[in-house]
């Protein structure tokens, strides 16, 4: 077989070792610049979730993960207005809402659809300048003001977290990020009986499950190291 599809298996068996002792954690493979075969390894071996970053490699993989029984594909990277719909009818859940413009225009292509689109709100934890997401102090007035837009349904929070040195260094984030789910999410939408927490990567997803959270997106942890296609080829 194949040495980096072996080291695919390796991959996931170890991290499945880990999920082990948090049942309802569910492990999401990152699939930025894999290819199918990739993706498709990861399913054969147990992987149920994918996570797509950008709207032309959703599109790219998305029959791919469709021909997958039972496969999932979340939107998770910056996702911009004008190009909601062309992925509305082809993603499951959007984890990466973080404007009110974003999600207007989510709720009416969902809505031209006839479907209502699962979303996650996007928290910037870290309150990092350059990175997307709500600041935690600004989630309160931004998740009551969802309600004018009832095609877009909220079901939790997802965070990236900031580049830490040490695995419990990130412990604050994760623990602010079960305080919001609990303290300022769970009150706004008692109908949502388990609001969902999509955080850990493959730097901290051992904190993020101590921390109880519902989704890990892992992708060099899987799959290896990225290699990003150099200019010339994204031209073609
Ligand atoms: C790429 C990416 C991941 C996975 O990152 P790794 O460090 O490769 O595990 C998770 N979440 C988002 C939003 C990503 O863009």
């Amino acid at each position: 077989m194949n040495e980096s599809f072996d080291l695919i298996e390796k991959n996931i068996e170890n991290i499945k070792k880990e999920m082990a002792a948090y049942p309802k954690a569910h492990l999401m493979a990152a699939i930025k610049t894999r290819s199918d075969e990739e993706v498709r390894k990861a399913y054969e071996c147990g992987v149920r979730y994918f996570g797509e970053n950008r709207v032309q490699e959703l599109l790219a993989h998305y029959e791919c993960v469709r021909a997958l029984q039972g496969a999932h594909l979340h939107m998770i990277g910056t996702l911009q207005t004008n190009k909601v719909k062309y992925i509305i009818d082809k993603v499951d859940m959007i984890e990466s809402l973080s404007s009110l413009g974003l999600a207007k225009e989510i709720d009416k292509r969902a809505a031209k659809c006839g479907i209502k689109m699962p979303v996650l709100v996007e928290v910037n934890i870290g309150r990092e300048p350059q990175k997307d997401g709500i600041m935690p102090e600004d989630l309160p007035t931004f998740l009551a003001e969802l309600a004018a837009y009832p095609n877009v349904l909220p079901k939790g929070l997802m965070t990236i977290a900031p580049v830490c040195e040490k695995s419990e260094d990130y412990a604050p984030y994760f623990a602010e990020m079960v305080r919001l789910r609990d303290e300022v999410f769970a009150p706004l939408f008692p109908s949502e009986e388990n609001p969902l927490l999509s955080m850990g990567m493959s730097g901290n997803f051992a904190e993020a499950l101590r921390h109880g959270t519902d989704f890990v997106r892992i992708g060099t942890g899987i799959f290896g190291a990225r290699h990003y296609p150099t200019s010339a080829e994204t031209q073609k």
